[in-house]
């Protein structure tokens, strides 16, 4: 494989050009630490990115790993492992499933959360599409995924020294990501097209979208891309970033998104058994299937069974205002004679995803989604309940309880988020072959093996780490901000590697409450002191989106509390919260801190990637946690109570945050036997691997979604 623009690889190490291109390496710490070893130093400045580093990389460094006998031992065993995994052996889906190999699932999502090098995800949900994605590779399931290359991605987060968060927007080249053009069957590059209405200076038109592949170990990612010619300059700009625009642009990018992506199987002749709707964004495409159907000769009614036989669709949202809907008028202007196309009338059409507010009557992308899709489900137990509730005005003739939409919790791939430190660890304890039996429990009482001594000694590494990234990333900002030399030397010592540390990485959306640490100021200012013998730090991260000005302001009220005297040295926030500060974060932090305004945290996955790896959770039992907490793994912050007020509520949760850390985690964490060691706590952080690994995996979720959602929808 060559490729344009690339520094000449030579022969005996030219397969790194494949292993750049196949997302594999995401998960597989020895691949990324080929690159390592040829120049490290490059490996960070391109953001952990091989197809970059393998342009910019000096031909010298390649020349000296090629001859170097412990450099091309390490790769061939990289290969060895590569090759074993793309050659498809004996996996789950495979050795259960013997018959459906040949029934494709087609994924939808807006967002695929990778890599910090890929940044096409904003948040959670592509987190999970990305990890979903992972996962079938890992199992074997005939597995297809469909969304945008975003060209300028989701915002890079600055933080002004006025607590101010500033977007910037970095245009991605598509020549230095793992991007490949999609080809037909004949050898031609993909390219659909989807009619837009006139707007402004431009007139009724088809905007064009470009394929793109992404291989993810042996699941094909397909890509679509507006910004090419002969689009006019604004449809260009249609893909261009993630969530960005007006109403109208979502529409436009939801109807290529839905249809486009549609026409792009079609394209390449893959025939879906099954359509995964992964939220409302791509529910259009019920439409073009169902609009085949009818071309074909069906009745509308016939046509929509077999679309809902085989779609499956997944809320993620708790929340009324965060599921798109459409007015009619703009569907008029969007959907032209799509009713006469499926033969219905105006009314009927429009009734299909009608949901009138006190406004008027609206098109809504997730009732068009659960009255298109035969089976539908929210992320966590709570979270199917809440689901229920708010959808049953569609099931009028049901109770609440048999409204059908059920739950699959979420989980977390394990090796894309496990520390390589304590994977060394569990390679050693748990049996040898634990990576692929990851949900089952049993075997992981085996962290139970684990000396204390040991473990503990990983955690201490893990936490220097983190606190090592905190001052790196602190140096370079107050260095792009032309601080004072003193300033920045001063980060040297920022942060106390051996004090009790607490994370709290999210979206800074209000719900999720980051300030409600500061509820009481002056205490918070004594647990952080410790005494001075028992001091404890909190590391902070996350965006706001652009347009929520009460996220932002919440994330100015973090940062100047991290200047407040008190609280300084104490309180960090690291700017622009991606999959990379994720992955520091939730190694190297000692506890995992969430405080949604229940029911509002649908799942919620980053306290999983924590638990997993040794940090046990803090939190209000809402999402994932309501399910996954059994009294010894962790902490529950708050009651179910009902309360008078938000104040009430926050009065009482705050109140019973501070409790816990000052009698039981602070008092737990420095517990130490005459060698240092905390043995009550390292029970804990026992207990939390013990339990949220297997059952919050995706191995766990992905075999639920096989067993209950895809294969009863092939058959
Ligand atoms: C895991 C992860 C999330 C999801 O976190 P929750 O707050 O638990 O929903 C969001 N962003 C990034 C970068 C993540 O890695």
């Amino acid at each position: 494989m060559k490729s344009v623009g690339f520094t000449p690889v030579p022969e005996r190490i030219t397969r790194l050009v494949e292993i750049a291109y196949n997302l594999w390496w995401t998960w597989h710490p020895e691949a990324q630490e080929l690159f390592q070893r040829i120049d490290a130093r490059l490996w960070e400045d391109v953001y952990h990115n091989p197809v970059l580093f393998l342009r910019e990389v000096r031909q010298s460094s390649l020349d000296q790993a090629a001859n170097d006998p412990e450099f091309i031992r390490a790769y061939h065993n990289t290969l060895t492992s590569f090759d074993e995994y793309q050659v498809f052996g004996q996996t789950w889906f495979k050795q259960t499933y013997p018959d459906k190999l040949n029934k494709p699932i087609a994924y939808f999502s807006a967002e695929f959360g990778l890599h910090e090098s890929l940044p096409i995800y904003s948040g959670g949900l592509g987190v999970l599409s990305g990890d979903h994605t992972k996962e079938a590779s890992d199992l074997g399931l005939p597995f297809i995924g469909v969304g945008f290359l975003y060209p300028q991605g989701y915002f890079k987060q600055v933080i002004t020294p006025n607590g101010d968060q500033e977007a910037i927007y970095v245009k991605v080249r598509f020549a230095e990501v793992p991007a490949r053009p999609a080809y037909t069957a004949d050898g031609k590059e993909v390219v659909v097209s989807v009619s837009l209405p006139a707007r402004g200076d431009l007139p009724d038109r088809q905007v064009q979208a470009k394929v793109y592949q992404i291989q993810v170990g042996n699941v094909p990612l397909y890509l679509m891309d507006t910004d090419i010619h002969p689009n006019a300059p604004e449809d260009r700009e249609l893909s261009a970033r993630l969530y960005g625009g007006d109403e109208e642009m979502r529409l436009a990018q939801e109807k290529v998104l839905g249809v486009g992506g549609v026409r792009a199987l079609r394209a390449m002749g893959i025939e879906p058994a099954v359509f995964h709707m992964n939220e409302g964004h791509s529910a259009f495409l019920v439409l073009e299937r169902a609009r085949e159907l009818v071309a074909q000769g069906m009745t509308f009614a016939q046509a929509a069974e077999i679309v809902r036989k085989t779609s499956v669709f997944t809320t993620h949202t708790p929340v009324p205002a965060g599921h798109d809907a459409f007015p009619f008028h703009m569907m008029d202007r969007y959907f032209p004679h799509w009713h006469e196309s499926l033969k219905l009338s105006r009314e009927d059409f429009l009734n299909l995803a009608r949901q009138d507010h006190g406004w008027g009557p609206t098109f809504s992308m997730t009732v068009l989604a659960l009255k298109m899709s035969g089976r539908h489900n929210g992320v966590s137990k709570l979270h199917g309940e809440v689901s229920r509730k708010m959808w049953s005005w569609l099931w009028p003739n049901k109770s609440v309880e048999d409204v059908p939409i059920t739950y699959v919790t979420n989980g977390i791939h394990t090796e894309t988020w496990l520390a390589p430190e304590l994977k060394a660890l569990y390679d050693q304890y748990l049996d040898k072959d634990w990576v692929l039996r990851i949900d089952d429990q049993a075997m992981w009482n085996g962290v139970n093996q684990i000396p204390d001594e040991v473990l503990w000694e990983v955690m201490n590494q893990l936490r220097a780490r983190l606190v090592n990234f905190v001052r790196l990333r602190t140096r370079q900002r107050l260095t792009r901000l032309r601080m004072h030399p003193n300033d920045i030397q001063a980060t040297v010592d920022l942060l106390n590697p051996k004090a009790l540390t607490i994370g709290f990485a999210r979206r800074f959306a209000t719900y999720k409450r980051a300030t409600l640490l500061f509820h009481d100021t002056e205490r918070l200012k004594r647990i952080v002191y410790g005494g001075g013998t028992r001091p404890v730090q909190f590391v902070f991260a996350g965006k706001a989106h652009p347009r929520d000005e009460p996220g932002k302001n919440f994330i100015r009220e973090v940062y100047h509390r991290s200047h407040e005297a008190g609280l300084a040295g104490h309180l960090i926030f690291i700017e622009d919260y991606d999959m990379n500060v994720a992955r520091e974060m939730v190694a190297g932090v000692d506890v995992w801190q969430n405080t949604p305004r229940r029911p509002l945290e649908a799942s919620g996955t980053s306290g999983q990637k924590a638990g997993l790896n040794g940090s046990p959770n803090f939190s209000i039992l809402d999402g994932w946690w309501a399910e996954g907490f059994n009294g010894k793994n962790g902490w529950a912050i708050g009651s179910d109570a009902e309360y008078e007020s938000e104040e009430a509520r926050n009065h009482a949760d705050a109140t019973s945050l501070y409790e816990i850390l000052e009698n039981e985690i602070v008092p737990a964490f420095y517990d130490r036997d005459a060698k240092g060691v905390p043995h009550k706590w390292i029970k804990l952080v026992k207990e939390s691997i013990r339990t949220v690994a297997p059952q919050f995996s995706m191995t766990r979720m992905i075999k639920e979604y096989t067993n209950n959602l895809y294969v009863p929808s092939m058959e």
